[in-house]
């Protein structure tokens, strides 16, 4: 055992109850301990669109923020696949606990790929560890929608000074976050596709809110618009350029880390579909009520919904350090897809569920309940527009080769 781990276990051994054991097999325990403090929560965070302050409490108790970060740097080293297990268990208990944890993730995921060299973001990396920060995500500005790919805010240069006014449409949790991860103009003449990748803390920006989140579902995302105002040092800007990043580790991280919280949250009705047919199915001496074929369907789609996001998974993982790749137009393509087909996916198990449910499932009340459930996975076809994305890979899916075998 190093220092780094040695230090690492006594701080987990003082702050949690029970001493954690850096491994990945007490992942499956501390997740379930940061999910059901979601759970407690999960309906007053949604009728009072609070952020779940209970559940990154226990997120930060169970060092669940710093999971991803290296051992070398103090963290567990969790894998994207460890990433999106846990997203699929918050995303049952509580659909914006795993949304602000998918997001978090994504971000930690650009600094663990793209923050070795750096002084500033290895020490960054060590921070979120020790301190369990929570990363936010600052992408959308101005009338710019889900065009990731262009800025128009640009960093300012003086000397190793830099600076950045944005005009954040929407910052998740940015009223609650140790510091954000955003994208910028790398300069002011520089055009703006090019773009470059800033972390900030907290100690060196200011956030004025301009626009509330008032909203249908994902309320405790708190996922308000802020003018961003920051002030630091050109250390603080990733060495590698925006596009590389997004394509190997920004689209994948959030695709596969979102796609995994919405199954999560179809998950959940699922369960509560398949409780209140057993119920009905008691109720009337064994006989199915109509409703069961919704039932079936529901779960159908949860397949086909896991299905797809283990197969990105497993392409992600077997190409995760061969950049070339990952870059490549097939998988570029593959990873835009799945969250086209995933956020569809996961509404349409949710339909289903409530379908299967009825006015019971309609209700906000009762055990049967998946109002909230769709509410939030409602949020999943506008989370980056499936017509953007759509429109944006059309001449790509028109280039790449129609697979000749089934396995190939
Ligand atoms: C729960 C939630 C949390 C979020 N958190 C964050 C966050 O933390 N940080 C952040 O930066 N952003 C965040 N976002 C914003 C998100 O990243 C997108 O920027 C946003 O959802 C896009 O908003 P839009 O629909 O207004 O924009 P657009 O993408 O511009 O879409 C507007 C409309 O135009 C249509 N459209 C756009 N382009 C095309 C096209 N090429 N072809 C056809 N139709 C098109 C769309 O169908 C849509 O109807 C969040 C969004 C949600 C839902």
């Amino acid at each position: 055992m190093n220092v780094q781990e040695a230090s690492l276990r006594n701080a987990v051994a003082d702050k949690s109850d029970e001493p954690c054991i850096l491994d990945r097999s007490s992942f499956p325990r501390r997740t379930a301990a940061v999910a059901a403090a979601a759970a407690a929560e999960a309906e007053a965070v949604d009728r009072d669109a609070r952020y779940p302050k209970a559940a990154f409490d226990a997120a930060r108790q169970q060092r669940l923020l710093g999971v991803q970060i290296p051992l070398a740097y103090g963290g567990d080293g969790a894998s994207m696949s460890d990433i999106t297990d846990m997203c699929y268990t918050l995303g049952r208990a509580c659909a914006s606990t795993a949304m602000i944890f998918a997001m978090h993730q994504t971000k930690v995921a650009c600094l663990v790929r793209h923050g070795t060299g750096s002084a500033y973001l290895e020490n960054l990396m060590r921070r979120v560890a020790a301190e369990q920060l929570l990363l936010a995500s600052s992408t959308t500005e101005g009338q710019n929608g889900g065009n990731i790919r262009f800025s128009a805010a640009a960093v300012e240069h003086a000397g190793t000074e830099i600076s950045l006014v944005r005009n954040a449409t929407v910052i998740s949790y940015g009223a609650q976050a140790d510091g954000i991860v955003t994208i910028a103009r790398r300069a002011n003449d520089a055009a703006g596709s090019d773009q470059v990748l800033l972390a900030i803390t907290k100690d060196d920006y200011t956030l004025e809110p301009s626009l509330a989140w008032e909203t249908l579902g994902m309320r405790g995302t708190c996922s308000t618009g802020f003018e961003l105002k920051f002030k630091g040092t050109a250390d603080q800007i990733f060495p590698e350029s925006y596009d590389r990043i997004h394509a190997q580790t920004m689209i994948p991280a959030a695709h596969l880390s979102w796609s995994s919280a919405w199954a999560g949250i179809a998950a959940a009705s699922v369960e509560r579909a398949q409780a209140f047919i057993r119920k009905a199915a008691r109720g009337a001496g064994g006989q199915m009520p109509p409703g069961a074929a919704h039932f079936t369907a529901a779960r159908m789609s949860l397949a086909k919904l896991r299905a797809m996001i283990t197969s990105n998974l497993d392409t992600y993982l077997a190409h995760e350090h061969d950049e070339r790749a990952l870059s490549s137009l097939d998988f570029q393509t593959q990873i835009n897809l799945l969250k086209v087909e995933a956020s569809e996916l996961a509404v349409e198990t949710v339909m289903s569920a409530m379908r299967a449910c009825g006015l019971s499932g309609y209700r906000n009340d009762g055990d049967f309940s998946v109002g909230r459930h769709l509410r939030d996975v409602l949020s999943a076809p506008i989370m980056i527009n499936n017509d953007r994305i759509l429109a944006n890979i059309a001449t790509s899916s028109l280039m790449s080769a129609v697979p000749t075998t089934l396995r190939d």
